[in-house]
Parts: structure tokens; sequence; C-alpha cells
């Protein structure tokens, strides 16, 4: 038998298109619609590479444990931990994710989601500046010109150029390929720079000496800019500050390829401030190109709990927060913590090396679906439902608006929300009785 179902929620990258058409015949996917490549296969390759229970590590070897085992040893391992580590959350919903921040509360722990290694910096300068930000919907409708800074969303998020950028014809566009201008600003010529308007390539690192340049030029002292910066001509830089100026609405998308370079948040504080500049003259919004699912509903979540966006610190009875000193990678790197919890993320394969040592020394319980590298650094993995397949909450879109993912499967796995608050009661449970 086969079934549509239709306004699936693709749960992989940070555009959370909700548009996805998912066939079903008796009961497995046999064919996914609108998404893109990335999308489509994790549907498609869903149900070959799920475990299929709970396993531990018992030596050299792999046992097959009950999920009652496993909940088990979670809450011995948490509860008794001195600096327990819970990391990860972007591939969980917000429901997830405000059970882990209350948890890292309850066990003195410190919560961080994997923004620690893309957009923490974007948090930091937004915290100091502020962010003229807008939807993709406003982006969709009225933006004649966009800047793809430091990312490259061709391959990283397939469908952000088709739903409200260069392809999308929308309320005001009736042909956005022709009538939008979109300038790509890159190290190298990745296949968005191939489709840009303009192509501004600049050297590793150039990116505060281009976003300072064209302030300047905007501001009318391109005299004083030198011939070249950062490998860029000054004639192009005349060239793009005059485009940026002649839009009517112009929206500057930026990756990581900015925060994770040289400068890192002040990247980002410069380039809100050449936005406020631009904004003296016409409208312009900046906003960040969130990767994860729900790394944005991460921020949302610990900072309705705890005051603070990412890398919380309860170790002091009361929230703390230092990027840099309670993020996950320092925490690891100075061998700190003694147990560690990932969610639906994987450091194994991220994190410096250094990290993933201590991860296998220590006790690491890994919550997620599928193998990955981090599996070989865990002493227990537990496979849950998969959120937008057959779990289903609340995530955050890139640009913050919250988006209800869809359950339209039943695999028999339990969610994630529903294990981690069983480990939750129960430590609560002992420390009360403590
Ligand atoms: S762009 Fe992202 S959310 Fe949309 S279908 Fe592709 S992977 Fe999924």
């Amino acid at each position: 038998m086969v079934d549509n179902i239709r306004h699936v929620v693709c749960p992989y990258c940070g555009c959370l298109c909700d548009d996805i058409l998912i066939e079903l015949t008796d009961r497995k996917i046999s064919g996914v619609e609108n998404a893109c490549t990335l999308g489509a296969h994790k549907f498609l390759d869903d149900a070959g590479n799920r475990l299929k229970g709970p396993i531990m590590r018992k030596g050299d070897q792999w046992i097959d444990v009950s999920y009652e085992e496993a909940i088990d040893y979670a809450v011995q391992i948490l509860s008794e931990a001195d600096r327990p580590l819970l990391y990860g959350w972007s591939g969980c919903v917000t429901e997830t994710q405000a059970i882990g921040a209350h948890l890292a509360e309850l066990i003195g722990g410190v919560v961080d989601s994997t923004t620690s290694v893309c957009h923490g910096p974007s948090i930091l300068a937004i915290q100091e500046v502020g962010h003229p930000g807008c939807t993709l919907g406003q982006v969709k409708n009225r933006a004649d010109t966009i800047i793809y800074w430091g990312s490259n969303p061709i391959e990283a998020h397939p469908r952000h150029l088709s739903r409200y950028t260069n392809y999308a014809d929308a309320y005001f566009f009736h042909n956005a390929f022709r009538e939008r201008k979109v300038i790509v600003v890159d190290v190298r010529k990745t296949a968005t720079a191939e489709i840009a308007t303009e192509y501004v390539q600049l050297e590793q690192g150039g990116d505060y000496h281009v976003l300072s340049a064209l302030r300047t030029i905007i501001r009318g002292r391109a005299d004083i800019i030198p011939d070249m910066v950062a490998g860029v001509p000054k004639s192009q830089l005349i060239r793009v500050a005059d485009i940026c100026k002649q839009a009517k609405f112009g929206a500057l998308f930026f990756g990581v390829g900015v925060t994770m370079t040289g400068g890192k948040y002040k990247n980002i504080r410069n380039a809100i401030e050449f936005v406020d500049e631009l904004n003296r003259h016409t409208k312009w919004t900046i906003s960040p190109m969130r990767g994860h699912s729900n790394v944005y509903g991460s921020n949302e979540v610990f900072t309705w709990i705890s005051g603070y966006p990412f890398a919380v610190d309860y170790s002091r009875g009361i929230a703390f927060y230092n990027p840099g000193e309670t993020t996950a990678v320092d925490i690891l790197a100075r061998g700190e913590a003694d147990a560690a919890l990932i969610m639906a993320s994987d450091p194994g394969a991220h994190f410096p090396r250094v990290c993933s040592e201590h991860l296998a020394k220590i006790p690491t319980i890994l919550f997620d679906p599928y193998p990955s590298a981090t599996t070989h650094l865990c002493t227990l993995q537990i496979p849950s439902a998969v959120n937008g397949i057959d779990a289903e909450g609340t995530a955050y879109r890139m640009d913050g608006i919250p988006i209800r993912t869809r359950k339209f499967l039943d695999n028999g796995y339990p969610t994630d929300t529903s294990l981690l608050e069983q480990i939750y009661s129960r430590i609560k449970e002992l420390k009360g009785n403590a």
C-alpha cells in the first residue's frame, strides 16, 4: 500500500524545509519529493542505518543491553560525576533541550551545544552590537541583493537559494534569477561563487580588512583605501560597495568561513557594523547560516532557562558562562570532564584529537540513532526515534522561526525526550533522597 505524506519538515539543516513530500510503501519510506540531495538521503537511508537497540562496551566487545539497563547506567554515571559535560543538542527538539538544561543544573554540569564550534562567535558579536535581522520570508519577498560571505549554500544548505534567494520567485520578483544580484565573498571559488553576479576572492584571514575597507568606502573615504586589500582590488571593492548602496533591500548571510577564521567574533561585529553603515543609505539585514537543524533552538532554550545561549556551567550552583573556558572543546582539552553525555552530535568527527582522546578515557554516553565516529569513543550508545520521522517536536529555523516537526512513522523506538525525562526524574529522586 502506498501513502503520500505532505508537509513533512526535513530535519537535516537549518533551513528546516517544511514542504517535503514522503512516499511510504508498506510503511517504509520509498520516495522523497522536494528535498535536496542531503535531505533525501536523510530520509531514504534512515531505516537501513539505525542501531537496533542500545549497545554497551564490555572490554573490546559491544553487547546489546535493554533500554532499562541503559538508563540505569546513565543515571549512575551522571549522578556520580563531579564534572559532567552535556554536549550536542542541535539535532534534538527544544523539548529535549529543555530537559538537558535542567539536568545540567541538577547535576552541576556543563551544558554546551554545537554552537560553540560554529556560530558561537556570531552570538558574542550580537551580544556586543545587536543584530539587524529578518525572516527568510522577508528575504524571499523583498531582497534584491544578497551577499553570501564565507558560506557555500549550494553544498551546505542546498535549498536556501531556491526557496529564499537566487531562484525564488516571490511577491516582488517574477524572474528572481535575473532580478536579484548575488555577491559571494570567499577564499575559494565554491559552487555558489560559480553562480554569483560578483565573486570577491579574498586572502585567507582577510575578512576583517575587506569589511573595514567596504565600510570606509561607504563612508565616502575611498581615497584612503590602498590598491589591494587582502587580495581584493580596490576597483572591485568600490564596485561591490556601489552594488550594496544601490540595493532596495539587501540581505547578508555569513557562514563559518567567517566565524571560524582569524578574528572570529570581531569579524562578525565588523560585518554587523558594515550593515549598519549600509542602513544609513538603504535597507540591509544580516543573518547567520545556521547549520544543524535545531542549533538555533538550543540557544533559545538555554537562554530562557539560564540566561546564557551555550557553554553554561552549573558547577558553582548558579549558571556561569565564559566561552573559551566553559565551552566543550576547552573542558575536554584540559581533561576536566569525568563523564560525558553526547546528544545527537558527533564530536568524534569534529573535535580536536586531544578532546576525542579524553572522551575515550571517561564514561561517555551517546544518544544517536546511527553509528558515528563518536561510537568508537563511547561506553554506551542509545538509539532513539528520529526527529521529523518517528518523533516530533519544536525546532527553530535559521532565522529564529519555530517550526513544528512531524512524526509520520512509528518504528518502535522511544524518543530522546522520554528517555532523558526518565534519567532526569531518576536522578532527581536520588538527589532528593540523599
Ligand atoms: S536544504 Fe536543508 S532542510 Fe532543506 S531539504 Fe535540504 S537538507 Fe533538508
